[in-house]
């Protein structure tokens, strides 16, 4: 799928090209209309850490161009793609350069959360190198019964988190089976984050959700500044659009890279319609 010409052109839905030379362009792009950035070099679970060391040649790179265009972004990552199956000493020391170099530059690296089997090694890796450089922050999931009590820990040491409902197939040992159950401790979680975390990234497209923290800010009368919203790049342009004339800040989420195939499964699975959408798009070309 990924080298196949035609499926390429369906991934741009989603995907801002393969190499950074387009991401950067698209994040001129976003950054004119009043919108931040993240690039993600999309890749996960690598097999051998030279392909460790490579995604991170790859996002030392993307850091250095961020600053040397001025681009209003920074990076989000994967731990997987710097080598945590394989070696949690090598992933730390991998990442350990990112941030660095992130902390020199004035810029910030955002870590992804993935799957729970990696929940406690995410946390305690971003604690570490929180604690050394400050330019760190991670991903939590409202699908997780553990998210409340991450979030105290996180808020406690300063940490600043990105809130999400969660992507991959959970069991319900560990996350809420219920789509109601999931919204309802996001709004919680959002809220919670909104009085005591530091500049949160609520990172939703669901309008209902949206609106709740809407109202909420707008009776506690906290600022608009202190927040932002996030999506991904290609979904609900209607409603980035409509937040970004409201006055909210907003930061896109770009994925970039030659292996998209797992991102794109995943938005593709997130929202059945969008099968059709991709099928309708490969008859019209
Ligand atoms: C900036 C950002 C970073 C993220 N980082 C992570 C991460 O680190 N770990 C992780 O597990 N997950 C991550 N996610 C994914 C997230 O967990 C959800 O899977 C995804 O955002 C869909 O949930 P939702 O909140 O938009 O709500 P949903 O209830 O899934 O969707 C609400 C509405 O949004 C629109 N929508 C949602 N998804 C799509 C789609 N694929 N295509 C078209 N429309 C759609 C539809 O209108 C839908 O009705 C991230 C999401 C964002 C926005």
């Amino acid at each position: 799928m990924e080298t196949s010409s035609l499926a390429q052109r369906l991934s741009t839905r989603f995907v801002a090209g393969e190499t950074l030379d387009q991401a950067l362009a698209v994040a001129r792009k976003l950054n004119a209309e009043g919108i931040t950035v993240t690039l993600d070099h999309l890749g996960e679970s690598v097999s051998t850490l030279a392909e460790a060391a490579e995604a991170r040649d790859v996002y030392l790179r993307t850091l250095d161009a961020i600053h040397k265009n001025g681009i209003q972004g920074g990076v989000s990552l994967k731990l997987t793609q710097f080598g945590l199956d394989l070696s949690y000493e090598q992933c730390l020391s991998n990442v350990e350069q990112l941030v660095r170099r992130a902390a020199d530059l004035g810029n910030y690296v955002r870590v992804d959360m993935e799957s729970s089997d990696y929940t406690d090694r995410t946390l305690d890796l971003v604690h570490t190198l929180h604690d050394r450089y400050q330019a760190v922050g991670v991903v939590i999931q409202s699908y997780l019964y553990r998210s409340q009590a991450d979030i105290e820990k996180l808020c406690a040491a300063r940490i600043g988190v990105r809130l999400c409902k969660g992507a991959y197939l959970e069991p319900a040992a560990v996350a809420f089976p219920q789509k109601r159950d999931v919204d309802r401790n996001y709004v919680e979680l959002a809220r919670n984050l909104l009085e005591r975390g530091v500049s949160p990234g609520l990172a939703t497209h669901d309008e209902a959700v949206i609106r709740q923290i809407c109202q909420f800010v707008t009776e506690r009368k906290i600022s608009r500044d202190s927040f932002e919203f996030q999506m991904l790049y290609g979904i609900r342009r209607d409603l980035q659009r409509r937040l970004v004339a409201e006055g909210f800040r907003l930061r896109l989420y770009i994925p970039f890279g030659k292996a998209w195939y797992p991102y794109y499964m995943r938005r593709l699975a997130e929202r059945p319609a969008n099968v059709f959408f991709m099928l309708r798009n490969l008859f019209r070309s």
